[in-house]
């Protein structure tokens, strides 16, 4: 029998909730990157919508390819992130696969729209197009980029700025900031962020009970409900279940032939076809960059701005080239890892870490091989199937026979 993850039946019901809420006009929403100050946002009572989110949502359904040449149409190159180019096309067309799933006809209308370019510029660029279209203020916090270790300095900076945008919060909910509010919004983060972190975790046992393409799906919660309790008692119920898959000795592979590390985006339309690809090969992809995006080790309810300030600014996108290198020297290390697969998603540079000579330090460093497919995040045009299964199937091939010989 195929392994499932039951849990998944209760991440149907709570996406389901999320998204079906969003059609109670009576509430204030904020739209907010992904990795933005969301528990800020949570504090002053604002639902909240990640544009991101959506934009994965396009890619998954594979409708991106419709809505990305709308968006060319108002000068959005092909060659910019496809997240924004989708989610601009969908609005511009007035589709959404929210419509078919939820009955909605678009994303819920914001009152506010705020950013945090950690991850990239284009963030700002496509709430920027938003607020002008739909009149609401845009806000957002500009951290340094590319940063090797977070100063105290910087952490004052991005604390100040994250202060800074009390007052239109205040002003656009009609509530008093309430710190307190904000600190158990932050613990009720932290605790999930931790559990998602275990979650991920339990693959570094074999045979791992999650793989990447597990937990791109169960991500949901913490990225759109990060910060309430029903991502804390969701990820609760999921690390049960996987604990007590690990000691039946039940993975998703009967036979772990190798483990791969998946660097960048997912290439969200063929997540699938991708999963089964590997599992016919006896692969386990067990780690990756994108799905650890979301544990913020540094969230500390005692210190809410400065913890905030540091978690959102130490993520991995937002790091240099060394410490990157670093952290993947550490992961290779704790997941046991055989091969790295670098996606070079054409449409996000920032997320793909192969252009500048990452995998060939990591194969001189740590002395595992590497491999770089072409694709793309949800533009379908930039990935070819047949020629990256050849690739990969080779390189797993190579990676089992160098693990034969040692
Ligand atoms: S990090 Fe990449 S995929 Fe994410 S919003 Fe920025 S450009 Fe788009």
């Amino acid at each position: 029998m195929s392994y499932k993850i039951q849990t998944a039946r209760f991440l149907k019901e709570i996406m389901g909730n999320y998204f079906l809420g969003m059609k109670d006009t009576e509430k204030k929403y904020a739209w907010c990157t992904s990795v933005g100050p969301a528990e800020l946002l949570r504090s002053f009572g604002f639902e909240v919508h990640f544009p991101e989110n959506h934009g994965a949502l396009l890619g998954a359904s594979r409708t991106a390819g419709d809505f990305i040449p709308e968006s060319a149409k108002l000068g959005y190159s092909n060659d910019i992130c496809s997240y924004l180019t989708a989610d601009i096309g969908s609005y511009l067309k007035k589709q959404t696969p929210l419509q078919e799933h939820y009955g909605l006809n678009g994303p819920p209308k914001p009152s506010i729209i705020v950013y945090n370019t950690n991850q990239c510029r284009e963030v700002q660029d496509w709430f920027m197009y938003f607020g002008k279209e739909l009149g609401v203020p845009v806000v957002g916090i500009n951290p340094p980029r590319h940063v090797d270790e977070v100063t105290k300095e910087e952490i004052a900076d991005v604390a100040a700025q994250f202060k800074a945008l009390i007052p239109i919060c205040e002003q656009v909910s009609g509530k008093k900031f309430d710190i307190d509010r904000f600190r158990e919004t932050l613990k009720l983060s932290k605790e999930a962020t931790d559990l998602w972190k275990e979650v991920l975790w339990t693959a570094r046992i074999t045979p791992a009970p999650i793989s990447f393409f597990d937990a791109t799906i169960h991500m949901g919660p913490i990225v759109v409900l990060r910060g309430t309790q029903i991502a804390k008692d969701y990820y609760t119920r999921l690390l049960d279940e996987l604990e007590d898959n690990i000691t039946r000795k039940i993975g998703f592979l009967e036979e772990e032939k190798c483990r791969i590390y998946w660097d960048g985006m997912p290439i969200w339309g063929k997540l699938r076809t991708m999963s089964d690809l590997f599992i016919q090969n006896n692969a386990a992809v067990v780690a990756s960059t994108y799905c650890n995006s979301w544990v913020f080790d540094a969230f500390d309810e005692r210190h809410p701005f400065e913890s905030s300030a540091q978690a959102y600014t130490e993520i991995f996108i937002n790091r240099s080239e060394t410490a990157k290198e670093k952290i993947l020297a550490q992961l290779v290390e704790d997941f046991r890892i055989d091969g790295m697969i670098f996606h070079d998603a054409k449409t996000c540079a920032n997320n793909s870490n192969n252009r500048f000579g990452m995998p060939q330090r990591i194969t001189e460093k740590l002395g595992i091989p590497t491999l770089t497919i072409e694709g793309d995040l949800c533009d379908l045009r930039f990935y070819s199937e047949g020629q990256s299964t050849t690739k990969i199937e080779t390189f797993l091939e190579q990676i089992e026979s160098v693990k034969m010989m040692s």
